[in-house]
């Protein structure tokens, strides 16, 4: 097909359109636009982490209006633009359908971190990405949605290994001018600037936003010449500093979150705090009413009506408890505002009210002030309501009001390019095949990936054969394979040894390759399959069924434990017998998760239960045909069917620390050797692993339209924020 070039007004007008959409996130969960971004400079894709903004940056306007001059580049970029404005101006979404008070009255989603995308490492873990595809499913859905966080100048910390192999932390300063993200402006176009009361001082602040498909979400910035240095620190770092510094984080999140909205004209209907952290809002939400001549328990009344809470983890140090002159410190200028002295403003945040030494809590806040509240599991929303039942005296643990929605990803942002190509040409060949059938396959792919009945096609040898499945799984293996290869090459780390690998031989592409990467908190036991070490070893450098292992993730800087494990890990990996089948790629992120969800076969997830609330890496192997080995934990519990994947032990757990560490490293061991290895390597006359692959279809078909934050979001939405009436 030939295209005419375009005219200088065109050009112009097709410039600015690729601006727009460089600014807009849409691009990091669509295939087209990241190859168009990456054919304008592939150097500069690949160096700039994948970041479109910068790429432009890149390129002089010069450049860019000779590029397009290209009918071809031009024309691709023209459709590119035209799927985006239809995305972003369809009125017939399930939101419009199902939740129109909410185009009216939106949600306004209040968290502490979102983990967008490689080029916005403003994160720490899953908590940030869950919130990030929440956003990116509410866009897709076409329900109103605001979310509310920090923005972190150095966001999280960058992970380096020092000489002991111990994890050092580095930090970089973000350039907003570079990032997929805008300055807020206030009506009079320049940066719109608000305040809250934070002790005895005012700090300022301004606002980023991130334009999320459909969905915005605004990114808090205390940064301001303004303010005191310690205070323009607030922003500074994800969950840095002491926790005089977190609490003044979360009174910048909640109360200044709320006062934000306020000046933008946005009139939420439903506040949903996403953690503790933001449990200040309610406060802020109280206090206007106060303003305006309610009492007290009237304004209350009505602000935990509008508000609900999703609590995250039943570890302990995810609950933010802060002492009772801390939160005094911080809130004793504002108390007054409330009608509140220091004992009625500590009550909000104690079980027992009149404990003079009981720490504020921001999960107790938070529980008061919403009139509902979920865990984000089944075995969590048990687990919760009996963590809680201290507040609910006269309720039986059954009757805790604390319900539960399982968590989910968002498929379209965690599919590797591979794995859409590959799914896309069955898809198209299906069609040709069958052309009378046109009803499904004209919609858009972004949108098919998360209905069960695309998953469902899988099922079937004619759709995908086992030898098709067998060579995608092979060419998702050699991709990340190649991947860590590039990595370690980088980190060195085994050239210091004088002991000299040729990087391009290291790891094994027909090995069975076992996965490992999240956060290193102590709870998810990362060197638990390493208690059993001999015997380990022995079975992974059998030659004929070879097992290897990569390992990525950051302990938190404070976690000395954590490090620990890291440094454990890599040890092994230098200097063990297992150093020819074990890695650690450093620096764990979203980039890296994606190369590894997508080229291991299996996805190894130990965590001592009951603490993994949910988990969400697996889901994102599951959309790649990588299985989870996993204890019956979190989404796991609720996801394993016995054909699926693997399970570590039974769905129990033995009381004692010490007893389930040892059942578990022994389970883990014998589901091993008995189960994954061999049927991995029970290859038939022509090599195909049938056993496995029929797994991998099974998996298919019962995990991705579940795990999927498409369903997740619907249930928030039908179940808390907009509930049918009757
Ligand atoms: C998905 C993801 C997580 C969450 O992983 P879990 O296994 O749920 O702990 C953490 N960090 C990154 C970068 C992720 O992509």
């Amino acid at each position: 097909m030939s295209h005419q070039p375009l005219s200088a007004a065109e050009l112009t007008e097709l410039i600015a359109n690729l601006h727009r959409l460089s600014r807009n996130l849409w691009w990091t969960w669509n295939q087209k636009p990241q190859e168009v971004f990456s054919e304008l400079s592939p150097r500069g894709w690949q160096n700039l982490y994948h970041n479109a903004v910068a790429v432009l940056h890149e390129l002089s306007d010069y450049e860019l209006r000779m590029r397009l001059q290209d009918p071809d580049l031009a024309f691709k970029v023209q459709d590119i633009i035209k799927d985006f404005d239809a995305y972003m101006n369809s009125q017939n979404t399930w939101g419009h359908r199902n939740a129109p008070a909410l185009h009216e009255k939106p949600v306004a989603y209040f968290s502490a971190e979102f983990g967008f995308h490689e080029t916005l490492p403003v994160a720490a873990g899953g908590l940030g990405i869950l919130a990030a595809d929440h956003a990116k499913s509410a866009s897709d859905l076409g329900i109103g949605f605001y979310g509310i966080s920090l923005f972190y100048r150095e966001g999280y910390f960058q992970q380096s290994i020092n000489h002991e192999n111990w994890q050092t932390e580095y930090y970089s300063k973000l350039d907003p001018k570079i990032l997929p993200i805008e300055p807020v402006l206030g009506t009079d176009g320049s940066p719109l600037v608000c305040s809250v009361r934070v002790a005895s001082s005012v700090v300022k602040f301004k606002a980023w936003k991130a334009n999320v498909g459909r969905a915005t979400v605004f990114f808090i910035d205390a940064d301001m010449p303004e303010n005191d240095p310690s205070h323009r620190d607030l922003t500074l770092r994800v969950y840095g500093g002491d926790n005089s510094t977190r609490i003044m984080q979360e009174v910048l999140l909640g109360v200044g979150g709320v006062q934000l909205l306020r000046a933008l004209g946005i009139e939420p209907g439903v506040f949903h705090m996403n953690e503790g952290h933001a449990a200040f809002l309610t406060l802020e939400l109280t206090r206007e009413k106060i303003a305006k001549g309610a009492s007290f328990e009237d304004a209350w009344a009505q602000t935990t009506q509008e508000c609900i809470f999703t609590t995250h983890t039943p570890v302990e140090a995810g609950h933010d408890r802060f002492t009772p002159d801390l939160l005094d410190y911080v809130l004793n200028r504002y108390a007054p505002d409330l009608g509140l002295d220091r004992e009625g403003m500590l009550a909000l945040g104690r079980v027992k009210t009149d404990d003079e030494n009981e720490p504020f809590c921001m999960t107790v806040l938070a529980l008061k002030g919403s009139r509902a509240a979920n865990g984000v599991s089944e075995l969590h929303g048990q687990i919760s309501r009996d963590m809680w039942q201290c507040m609910f005296p006269d309720k039986s643990v059954d009757e805790v009001p604390i319900g539960h929605i399982t968590n989910g990803v968002h498929v379209a942002s965690w599919m590797k390019g591979t794995a859409r190509a590959f799914w896309r040409k069955k898809l198209k060949e299906a069609s040709d095949a069958d052309a009378g059938d046109t009803t499904f396959f004209k919609v858009d792919w972004e949108q098919e990936v998360n209905q069960p009945e695309f998953w469902e096609k899988i099922a079937d040898p004619a759709f995908v054969s086992d030898e098709e499945l067998w060579a995608f799984r092979y060419h998702l293996r050699r991709e990340l394979i190649e991947f860590c290869r590039r990595r370690l090459l980088i980190q060195g780390q085994r050239v210091t040894q004088g002991d000299y690998i040729n990087f391009d031989h290291m790891l094994n592409p027909d090995a069975l390759t076992i996965g490992f990467a999240r956060r290193f908190a102590t709870y998810k036991r990362a060197p638990l399959m390493f208690e059993r070490f001999e015997e380990i070893a022995r079975v992974a450098k059998d030659a004929d069924c070879p097992v290897q292992f990569i390992f990525a993730g950051k302990a938190h800087p404070r976690d000395d434990n954590g490090k620990r494990f890291i440094q454990n890990i890599i040890h092994l990996s230098k200097y063990s017998e297992l150093k020819d089948n074990l890695f650690f790629i450093e620096n764990y992120d979203v980039h890296i998760a994606r190369q590894m969800v997508s080229g291991c076969d299996v996805w190894l997830n130990n965590p001592r239960r009951p603490l993994e609330a949910s988990g969400t890496s697996g889901m994102k192997a599951v959309v790649h045909g990588c299985l989870n080995f996993s204890i019956l934990d979190g989404w796991w519990r609720e996801g394993y069917n016995g054909e699926n994947g693997f399970a570590i032990g039974p769905d129990s757990h033995p009381d004692s620390v010490e007893e389930q560490d040892r059942v578990d490293s022994e389970n883990l061991y014998n589901t091993l050797v008995k189960e994954v290895i061999p049927t991995f390597y029970n290859r038939d006359a022509t090599g195909i692993p049938r056993a496995w692959i029929s797994r991998i279809r099974n998996n298919f078909t019962t995990l991705a339209a579940q795990f999927n934050t498409w369903r997740m979001v619907q249930e928030y939405t039908t179940g808390y924020y907009a509930p049918k009436k009757g």
